[in-house]
């Protein structure tokens, strides 16, 4: 029989979300009758080639993390739910340092409820691959690069153009190191997992085919988007 190491994934539930405009943070709020965290945790809980996850959630949450998420709904593969830091990267590497070790780390935005086991799959497939992998999708919009005053600088060709969603996945030794390196490096200006390994080791990161549905919920117009969403997975939009 073939023996394999060990697969996590690190879901991210810190931070403020302040852009929701809501009381309570967007990973909490409830769709269609459930968290919205509690969506992509099915999707890893369901997920064949995962075997740990870790919750990475505010520090006043822990608590209410473990009681109303991971054990009223009963997640089996949850080891660990720590506390995130003040930016997104803190949290990251809170949630990396908290795993003993494994083969490959699938990291995840618990904002973004629609990822699959299709998108997963792909995404498998390609860290195995190339050892590092980010999952997004070509852009659809023209994009400009602007300078500081708000004047076009520069318009890249849109066919090179993807805009990227989460899970990012790599192997689990290298990213561990690409962010021992950025936090070492006093770095502040990283916005996704993929920009640590690209400037931190000399790994090409693969681009995987994401879905225009694994939106993240940012906005209130995020949020009617994801009603809709679900909606049509009822058959009722
Ligand atoms: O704020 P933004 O939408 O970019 O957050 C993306 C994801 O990162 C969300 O799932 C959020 O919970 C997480 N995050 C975090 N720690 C932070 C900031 C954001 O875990 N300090």
């Amino acid at each position: 029989m073939e023996t394999r190491e060990k697969n996590a994934a690190v879901v991210l539930a810190a931070g403020r979300g302040s852009r929701m405009h809501s009381q309570v943070q967007k990973q909490f709020l409830l769709l269609n009758g459930k968290p919205v965290l509690c969506y992509s945790l099915e999707q890893f809980e369901a997920c064949p080639f995962l075997d740990e996850i870790v919750l990475v959630t505010g520090a006043e949450e822990v608590d209410f993390c473990r009681r109303e998420i991971v054990e009223k709904y009963g997640y089996k593969k949850v080891t660990a739910v720590v506390p995130g830091g003040k930016e997104r990267y803190h949290s990251v590497y809170n949630g990396l340092r908290s795993l003993s070790g494994c083969g490959y780390v699938f990291i995840h935005d618990g904002a973004r409820p629609f990822v699959d086991q299709a998108i997963l799959a792909r995404a498998h497939e390609d860290v195995r691959r190339f050892s590092a992998c980010v999952v997004g999708m070509p852009v659809k919009d023209t994009i400009k690069l602007a300078d500081e005053e708000g004047w076009v600088e520069e318009t890249p060709q849109r066919s090179r153009l993807w805009m990227v969603q989460t899970p990012q996945a790599f192997s689990f030794p290298l990213i561990l190191r690409a962010y021992e390196k950025l936090m070492e490096s006093g770095r502040t200006d990283v916005t996704d997992d993929s920009m640590v390994v690209e400037s931190m080791e000399k790994v090409r990161v693969r681009l995987t085919e994401g879905s225009y549905r694994n939106i993240k919920i940012t906005t209130p117009e995020d949020w009617a988007i994801a009603e809709r969403f679900c909606r049509q997975e009822d058959g009722q939009g």
